[in-house]
């Protein structure tokens, strides 16, 4: 998970209490969540949409409410929906939400698993913890076109996208200029607006080695 800076200010159109997904909205959503699930961290145009953080099952206030509104995909929604209603909130900034769940992301394209951990035992933690875990992990029903194993390959290329660049960095056979480009591209992957953020900033997080070379690009 990765933490968000709301814009202060609603989007106009949910003042009329016609619908909470008008252009307007989306457009501020996906800016400020860097356009991806805040969930599983995908970025995936497709199936991006607005969720509401407190179901709103029939409240006129809660649908319309800017700070309720937030970007998840379909398929986080739908392991979400009104069951997971006390979640880490990603948008308080009294919340670390990167440091509360570990991401350990997964060491080939084909395992069969990940590890989401929880790092405190308040309920949020380990509610929000036990539904990233689910989705990571939990073998589908149905033949959707996402799935947890699609998932998890998806968050091994881009693993495997940051470990590339670890060997650039750590080989005596490189020369100056492509370890300082193999750095500034390592510095980018720590940036919170990048896919599944969470898990290479725990491989970092998770080695000491790593930390001082990279924490400070932790945002
Ligand atoms: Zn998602």
């Amino acid at each position: 998970m990765f933490n968000v800076i709301r814009r202060p200010v609603a989007p106009a159109s949910l003042a009329t209490r016609r619908s909470y997904s008008e252009p307007d909205v989306v457009k501020a959503l996906k800016e400020d969540f860097f356009d991806k699930c805040y969930i599983c961290e995908t970025k995936d145009p497709m199936s991006l949409n607005v969720e509401h953080f407190d179901a709103h099952q029939g409240s006129e206030e809660k649908k319309y409410e800017w700070r309720n509104l937030f970007y998840a995909c379909a398929r986080c929604n739908n392991f979400k929906r009104h069951h997971y209603n006390d979640l880490l909130d990603c948008t308080s900034e009294d919340t670390d939400v990167l440091r509360l769940i570990r991401h350990a992301p997964p060491i080939t394209p084909w395992s069969p698993n990940v590890v989401i951990e929880a790092k405190s035992d308040d309920p949020k933690t380990v509610s929000t913890t036990n539904l990233i875990f689910r989705i990571f992990n939990e073998s589908d029903t149905g033949n959707k076109v996402v799935t947890s194993t699609y998932l998890r390959k998806r968050v091994y290329k881009r693993y495997a996208k940051f470990l590339e660049y670890i060997n650039i960095f750590i080989d005596d056979d490189s020369i100056r200029e492509e370890k300082d480009v193999a750095l500034a591209h390592l510095k980018n992957l720590m940036d919170k607006g990048q896919e599944y953020s969470a898990f290479l900033r725990w491989a970092v997080l998770d080695s000491p080695e790593l930390l001082e070379l990279l924490g400070d690009s932790i945002n």
